[in-house]
């Protein structure tokens, strides 16, 4: 049985003073069936491992570089993460698609750093108003998941987390049916079982878009919705608290 995840991806907000009034009740918290993750931004992951120390909350980064390591001004390295005590990044991110025209190769080649530096990669996936609207949704979903996932063995498939994230349900406050979520979620799963079933059995599909205390337990419930990806809401404790408690 796959175990619920609940992440946070606190984009480019934060401070010390958050990261501490966050990370503490967060910590503490008692009584949560669900993974915990939280993704701060580069500057504050080095607290924020020393905050979360032996609570059993991972950690996550936003990104990371697609080479090793070497003359590339600005980035960061899987590796480097993986030191500093990150378990997780999420790569594929649609602002990353957007604002630095990411592209499918380019994910894989992160995923691939990843994998390699031990960490887990968070694949986000997801159409755009466009798309949906053009009746191309399931088509640009399964592109996307399937760029990462047919070029990895086995057991690196295994280690994937996929993030369903329609564009147009994140930061919008317009969030997706868990209906119409279920029904890509299934997709996703589907493709990832031709491959190897196995490990699509396993592999956890988080839903990302506007979530939030009141709307994450039925989102939560469809049989293949295993937790969210929560930006907005993943900002303020009780929030974020509160979706790990509908999880
Ligand atoms: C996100 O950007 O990953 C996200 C899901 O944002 P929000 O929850 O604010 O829609």
């Amino acid at each position: 049985m796959r175990q619920k995840l609940v992440a946070g991806n606190w984009k480019m907000n934060g401070s010390f003073d958050l990261l501490k009034s966050l990370l503490e009740p967060v910590s503490q918290e008692k009584g949560l069936s669900c993974q915990l993750l939280v993704c701060p931004p580069f500057p504050y992951l080095a607290a924020a491992a020393d905050l979360l120390k032996s609570s059993g909350v991972f950690l996550g980064a936003q990104d990371c570089a697609a080479t090793p390591v070497g003359a590339y001004t600005g980035e960061v390295a899987a590796e480097m993460l993986a030191e500093m005590g990150v378990s997780h990044v999420i790569l594929g991110h649609s602002e990353r698609r957007h604002y630095q025209a990411e592209g499918d190769a380019l994910v894989l080649a992160k995923v691939k750093q990843a994998l390699a530096a031990g960490l887990k990669p968070v694949v986000c996936v997801g159409e755009t108003l466009e798309e949906k609207q053009a009746g191309q949704t399931a088509e640009v979903v399964l592109r996307q998941v399937q760029a990462v996932a047919t070029q990895l063995s086995s057991e690196q498939l295994g280690q994937l987390i996929f993030a369903y994230e329609p564009v147009w349900a994140i930061g919008s406050g317009l969030t997706a049916t868990p209906d119409q979520a279920q029904e890509v979620h299934s997709l996703i799963r589907k493709a990832l079982a031709e491959q190897d079933q196995q490990q699509a059995a396993r592999i956890q599909l988080l839903y990302g878009g506007s979530v939030k205390a009141e709307n994450a337990a039925s989102l939560f419930a469809m049989p293949d919705i295993d937790g969210g990806l929560i930006g907005g809401a993943s900002l303020n404790a009780s929030q974020f608290l509160a979706i790990g408690h509908a999880a």
